[in-house]
């Protein structure tokens, strides 16, 4: 069994006297979480806690420093995470995520990390954490940062998918399902429950109804199948993303070939 790491630092561990030169031009290390009912068999806290597990190994693994973990996420839909009819999501409006998170970043841009790593756990809040770190670039922030953001499900390959989920139903509909209950089995089990329901007919991918049957988008707020989860699966599927992070940030992937230059540099405004 590949041993969790135990060494990570700690960003809110420095002193402010600390920050600024312990900071600039190194590696920070991000979790952007949820709050977010996830059936009956797992905790409220899944979209908060795979992420910031994926973040502490990627920020060890890095030599960075992990930021604690944003806790609370974008609203829960349908289609995606059961919907707000299901008692215990705490939510942000979307124009509030946005501002939010850009006040977030903002306050790290000032700090010139040389880079920042973001890892989404929650399904609704990739477009609006997109959008927070796009709507930075016009104002010049982060002139010297190489950001790198994504939900942790990005990093699973297609080959993975194939060998270890052949049902796969998408990942809007993995809420509550095979994947999160395999890795809360591998990290947190004590708060895994053991009744565990599944749903036979998964919301189709990107389609919204109104009127909303919701008796039919899912079983109790599971929206596919969980059989077949396991600690063993979860962790295979753990260490296959904190892997394909690591590896994907050292390739140097998205980062321009002549060194850090922004879109505005280039295009030579000021
Ligand atoms: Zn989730």
């Amino acid at each position: 069994m590949r041993r969790r790491t135990t060494t990570v630092r700690r960003y809110g561990d420095l002193t402010s006297a600390q920050v600024g030169s312990t900071v600039e031009g190194s590696t920070l290390v991000w979790a952007v979480g949820g709050l977010e009912q996830h059936g009956p068999h797992l905790p409220l806290s899944v979209d908060h806690d795979i992420p910031s597990a994926i973040a502490e190994e990627v920020a060890a693994a890095l030599d960075g420093y992990l930021l604690p973990s944003q806790p609370i996420s974008a609203r829960s839909l349908p289609q995606s995470g059961g919907g707000l009819h299901l008692p215990g999501t705490v939510h942000l409006r979307g124009t509030t995520l946005v501002e939010y998170l850009t006040d977030c970043l903002r306050g790290l841009s000032e700090l010139r990390p040389g880079r920042l790593v973001i890892i989404n756990g929650h399904y609704e809040n990739e477009g609006l954490l997109f959008e927070a770190i796009d709507g930075c670039r016009p104002t010049d922030l982060f002139r010297d940062t190489v950001i790198l953001a994504a939900s942790w499900w990005s990093f699973v390959h297609g080959s993975f998918l194939a060998r270890e989920l052949p049902d796969f139903p998408g990942w809007h509909a993995e809420h509550a399902g095979l994947t999160e209950t395999s890795l809360m089995l591998y990290l947190r089990p004590d708060t895994v429950r053991a009744s565990r329901p599944g749903h036979d007919t998964p919301p189709l991918a990107g389609v919204y109804v109104h009127p909303l049957d919701v008796s039919r988008m899912s079983n109790q707020g599971v929206l596919s199948s969980t059989e077949g989860a396991s600690a063993d699966l979860g962790e295979r599927l753990f260490w296959h993303v904190v892997d394909n992070v690591c590896e994907l940030v050292r390739s140097g992937y998205g980062v321009p070939r002549e060194g850090l230059v922004t879109a505005d540099r280039a295009e030579g405004r000021p």
